[in-house]
């Protein structure tokens, strides 16, 4: 080889080296070495290096030159990927074309053969590039130039010969080893870059890791093979009381004498590999305070494996602690009540979509009043274990509560099948999405006695009814007995005064005027006793009467007292058409009207004013006086026969009036009431059916 072949060998491996650089900027640093501008920029790069090594070339006869080209494009093809290669092996080619000769077509040949060995070698142990062995670098540096002797072949014969004779053994012993050299650079840098990147990495977890002990919420220890404190986190101090700096290198601080077994016990575990999770100790703090942590341990271990020490994650949960414990307290508590209270609670599911009703549970009293046992019920339906619950109604009870989720009272009814037989109140409400719970109340006892109690008030009420019709009938033919002799003291008491009064003494004249005086009133009692016995003996019928003609009939009645008396009775409203018994609703009001004309102070006129109004299908009519009031202790009393408040010097009357008031409108479905200011007047109201 000459001195110019040696220069020009010592060029192209010095610009082999260019690649190393290259391939360190834009594959082994750059994060973005996918990304089609950068291929392409290097591409042209290494095209250009691959230029620069065909124009160091050596000429071994005239138009046929030597370099590395096959070494450069080789490992293009095997490191920098198919838009390089492209790029690179098109401007070889471009520039072998230009430098014309015999050699161009070889020369071509082994451009293009180069980067394809190198494209497929990498295409087909696609694998990470910084894996390659020299062994492997150095095979693919043989590959690549068995195909370059190949493609010498194409030489023309004298310069194939020459090429053998001279080139070929030293470009076999060269070539794949600079190949082997270079690869092998370009393999290293990207280990060493690896290298850096796994270090920085690990560099910054520990950082992060720092951090995030320092701020962490709960309290992050470690102790050494002695259980001594060789960490202790600032939530540590927090949650403990004791600075870093008081316990480290000595043992925990907290743990009482009576724990220490617990701990030993625990540590041992830790240490033999079987971690702690989440076992709970109550511990005193350092000022004193009781509070419970809860202990994740584990151990640690060198990078051989060998125990160094254990570390643990340590979490206060007083708090919760606290919460968990008044809620299992809170749920033993209804549990107790569920299991003792003497009301029936079923838990029931609705299954397929409402299909089916099955047990989920029955407390202790349910059992009882159902007659069943828990066990034998749980998961089965309802149906079929008390299967009068259809016909019941509770059964749609239970579904109407699951599709509504709205609570629901099914109110008291018997329960009734081959095997039991209670009544029971039942409310049911939903619970979760497919539950269904009831409270039911064995009422049968309760049920029993108001049936006994109905019972009884029925007979009660028959046996009165016969009674006051009795006494009715009594009172009427009693009433109705004493007429006739009444009527003949009456009339013997007149024929007496008409025809014997002037032969009569003074005295004798006066005891006869109190006879006809009692005769008379006694005569009205009896009218009086008659008419209120007798309202109500006939059946009663209502129709659709005119108030205003009624009234103004009443009124009519009573025109000679109107006069007598000076009174003013009016019509103060529209009287509308009432649903009424023509006789009974005549004798209510002219009663009314005459105590209206009656109780009234002396000396002053009655002024009466009548008046309706109309409330929910009802029509109140109202008769209002001036006269001298009803205190409100007699308000109830008056309505009795009877019951007068007055010495019939006062006023004269029987105390029937307004009894025969109340039996009138109760007989119609109506009432009466009374509003009164004593001294002022009296407003007397009658409820009648309206139309
Ligand atoms: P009588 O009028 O025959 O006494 P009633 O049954 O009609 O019987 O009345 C009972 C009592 O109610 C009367 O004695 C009277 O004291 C009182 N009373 C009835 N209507 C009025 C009224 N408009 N004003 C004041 N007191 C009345």
């Amino acid at each position: 080889m000459g001195k110019e072949a040696l220069l020009a060998l010592v060029n192209n491996a010095a610009l082999l080296i260019t690649f190393v650089v290259l391939y360190t900027v834009f594959y082994v640093k750059s994060t973005t070495s996918r990304q089609i501008p950068r291929q392409i920029i290097s591409g042209f790069l290494l095209g250009m290096v691959t230029v620069g090594v065909m124009l160091n070339s050596w000429q071994l006869s005239p138009g046929v030159v030597f370099d590395t080209r096959s070494v450069a494009l080789g490992l293009i093809g095997l490191f920098f990927g198919f838009i390089p290669s492209m790029i690179s092996a098109s401007m070889a080619v471009g520039l072998r074309i230009l430098m014309g000769g015999e050699g161009t077509i070889p020369g071509i040949s082994t451009i293009l053969s180069s980067v394809s060995v190198g494209l497929i070698w990498q295409h087909h142990k696609r694998r990470d590039s910084c894996d390659r062995s020299l062994l492997e670098l150095y095979l693919f540096g043989i590959v690549v130039h068995v195909f370059m002797l190949l493609c010498m072949l194409l030489l023309p014969s004298q310069s194939r010969e020459t090429f053998f004779e001279i080139a070929a053994l030293p470009v076999m012993i060269v070539y794949p080893a600079a190949t082997m050299i270079v690869g092998w650079a370009m393999t290293g840098q990207i280990a060493r870059k690896r290298g850096e990147a796994a270090e920085s990495e690990l560099a910054s977890t520990s950082e992060r890791l720092a951090v995030i002990v320092k701020n962490s919420p709960v309290a992050i220890i470690s102790l050494d093979l002695d259980y001594k404190v060789t960490s202790w986190n600032e939530a540590a101090e927090e949650i403990f009381g004791w600075k870093c700096s008081e316990v480290l290198g000595k043992p925990l601080p907290y743990i009482l004498e009576t724990q220490k077994e617990d701990y030993e016990r625990m540590n041992v575990e830790t240490l033999k590999g079987l971690p702690v999770r989440g076992e709970r100790f109550a511990q005193r703090t350092k000022d004193g305070r009781e509070i419970i942590i809860k202990v994740y341990n584990a151990p640690i271990r060198d990078e051989n494996g060998n125990l160094e020490g254990i570390f643990g994650i340590l979490e206060d949960v007083t708090e919760q602690h606290k919460a968990e414990l008044a809620l299992k307290e809170s749920e033993l508590r209804f549990r107790k009540l569920y299991m003792n209270m003497n009301i029936g609670v079923a838990i029931y599911r609705v299954i397929n979509e409402g299909d089916d009703v099955v047990f989920l549970d029955m407390n202790p009293s349910g059992c009882r009043i159902t007659g069943v046992n828990r066990e034998e019920i749980l998961g089965r339906s309802v149906k079929a274990i008390f299967p009068s619950v259809v016909e019941l109604g509770l059964y749609q009870r239970l579904i109407e509560v699951w599709k509504t989720s709205r609570p629901m009272h099914h109110p008291v009814r018997r329960y009734k099948d081959e095997r039991i037989d209670f009544w029971a109140d039942n409310y049911i409400y939903p619970d979760r999405s497919n539950e269904v719970v009831a409270i039911f109340e064995d009422v049968t006892q309760r049920e029993l006695m108001l049936e006994e109690l109905e019972r009884r008030v029925k007979n009660r009420t028959e046996e009165l009814e016969a009674a006051n019709k009795e006494l009715e009938s009594f009172a009427y033919s009693v009433s109705h007995d004493l007429r006739a002799p009444l009527r003949a003291i009456n009339g013997f008491s007149k024929i007496i005064s008409d025809r014997y009064m002037s032969s009569l003494p003074e005295e004798g004249q006066r005891y006869l005027g109190f006879i006809s005086k009692a005769g008379g009133d006694m005569s009205d009692l009896i009218d009086g006793l008659l008419e209120y016995s007798r309202i109500g003996r006939s059946s009663i019928h209502l129709n659709e009467l005119p108030l205003k003609s009624i009234v103004d009939d009443c009124i009519a009645t009573l025109n000679r007292r109107i006069e007598e008396e000076g009174a003013e009775v009016s019509i103060i409203t529209d009287l509308p058409t009432v649903y009424a018994n023509q006789s009974l609703l005549k004798r209510a009001v002219t009663n009314l009207l005459q105590n209206a004309l009656t109780y009234h102070n002396v000396g002053s006129r009655p002024i009466v004013k009548i008046s309706s109004k109309h409330h929910k299908g009802w029509v109140f009519l109202t008769i209002e006086d001036n006269g001298i009031g009803i205190e409100d202790r007699y308000h109830e009393r008056i309505f009795n026969v009877f019951q007068r408040l007055h010495t019939d010097e006062e006023f004269p009357g029987t105390g029937i009036g307004l009894s025969i008031v109340k039996k009138s409108v109760l007989l119609m479905g109506g009432d009466v009431s009374l509003e009164s200011i004593p001294g002022k007047g009296s407003k007397f109201t009658l409820k009648i059916k309206g139309v």
